[in-house]
């Protein structure tokens, strides 16, 4: 079976991680402030706070932007769990908007209808890869006095006109083993501005700036310097896994023609986390036939957040129809750069005779 995805681990992972355990210093130390440096020059933004996972992430940046209880925030439903999740863990409720059903991404047509009185913050979601429509949700969000914050989980190097998703106002990345970058689990905050910065720093860690000397109500979402090790080392390898990435879907957009494909469009950098085909016809007879013939795709995802039975005993009963069809009618392929051109052409081949 051709995996959905495949982490690229070379001599230089396990030559970092050795030094680390060497050093004898495995958390909050020098090597993490080393990740974040890079990661945070990656991608243009001014700061970059590490933390335990992609999650933990979109937890620390709502509590920093003060977002709890009594509190709405405005997001997709079509994504991982996480993202709403985060907003139930920090005591506000999630308000899902629909998709445009091209992109995949939230409608910003949509979010006005959903603004309250309570509405604090958008989380906008660059779904697969490909950034949200952020100029439309950055002109609301002006507009009505709101914070944003991306899920940027899926998007490492995405960008609009050249600006990376994560940039536009607080980023949330994570580095688990499928995500265009891994530290085995991880996650990554990004901001531009010095003062939630700090914040973000303090909640990380036990809201301590002296050692035992605790100012605020903070987490543990550190990140160990063992992980921080393992995404220098792929930080070094990024812009070759995103080329690889790029290459890969542009060989399907010109072989695939009986499904739809990802548009793209200009200015806009598509970093194909996943590359998703829609099929026309019955979706799951499609996925059994790939799996029978060694095509690992996978369904990104099966039940939109709002259809989730945690949703539903929460009272949730949005009518959300793009983004429930796209649950029902996507396909996501292997794109991941680990790929032989043998493999690309295989799963070229069995999308063809689906
Ligand atoms: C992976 C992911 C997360 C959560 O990241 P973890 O590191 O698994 O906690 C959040 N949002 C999206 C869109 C993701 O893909």
């Amino acid at each position: 079976m051709i995996p959905i995805a495949k982490p690229l681990m070379g001599d230089a992972e396990k030559k970092a991680i050795i030094a680390v355990l060497d050093s004898g210093v495995l958390a909050q130390g020098a090597v993490v402030e080393q990740f974040e440096k890079d990661f945070a020059a990656a991608i243009g933004a001014r700061h970059a706070i590490a933390v335990s996972s992609g999650t933990t992430a979109l937890h620390l940046a709502l509590l920093a932007h003060g977002v709890g209880p009594g509190d709405e925030v405005i997001t997709s439903p079509h994504t991982f769990i996480a993202t709403g999740n985060a907003v139930l863990h920090v005591g506000a409720r999630p308000v899902f908007v629909d998709i445009d059903g091209e992109t995949y991404n939230i409608d910003p047509s949509l979010i006005e209808e959903k603004i309250t009185a309570r509405t604090k913050a958008i989380i906008p979601v660059h779904l697969y890869g490909y950034p949200a429509d952020m100029s439309g949700i950055m002109d609301i969000a002006e507009r009505r006095g709101l914070a944003i914050i991306e899920d940027a989980c899926q998007a490492h190097g995405a960008s609009i006109h050249g600006k990376c998703v994560g940039t536009f106002s607080t980023g949330c990345f994570s580095f688990y083993p499928t995500k265009n970058i891994t530290t085995g689990e991880g996650g990554i905050v990004t901001t531009d501005d010095d003062a939630l910065a700090e914040r973000l720093r303090l909640l990380r860690n036990h809201g301590q700036r002296q050692r035992y000397y605790h100012d605020i109500l903070g987490y543990n979402f550190r990140m160990s310097d063992v992980h921080a090790a393992i995404g220098l080392a792929q930080l070094s390898r990024f812009e070759e896994f995103t080329q690889k990435r790029i290459a890969n879907a542009a060989f399907f957009d010109s072989r695939l023609s009986n499904v739809i494909t990802p548009k793209v469009a200009p200015g806009f950098k598509h970093v194909y986390h996943q590359y998703t085909i829609r099929v026309k016809g019955n979706r799951d007879a499609a996925l059994a036939q790939l799996h029978a013939n060694g095509i690992g795709a996978g369904i990104y995802y099966p039940v939109p957040l709002h259809k989730q039975k945690i949703y539903l005993d929460l009272g949730y009963r949005d009518d959300l129809p793009q983004a429930e069809k796209a649950a029902a009618e996507t396909i996501s392929l292997p794109v991941h750069p680990a790929l032989t051109d043998e493999e690309l052409e295989k799963i070229a081949r069995e999308v063809g005779r689906v």
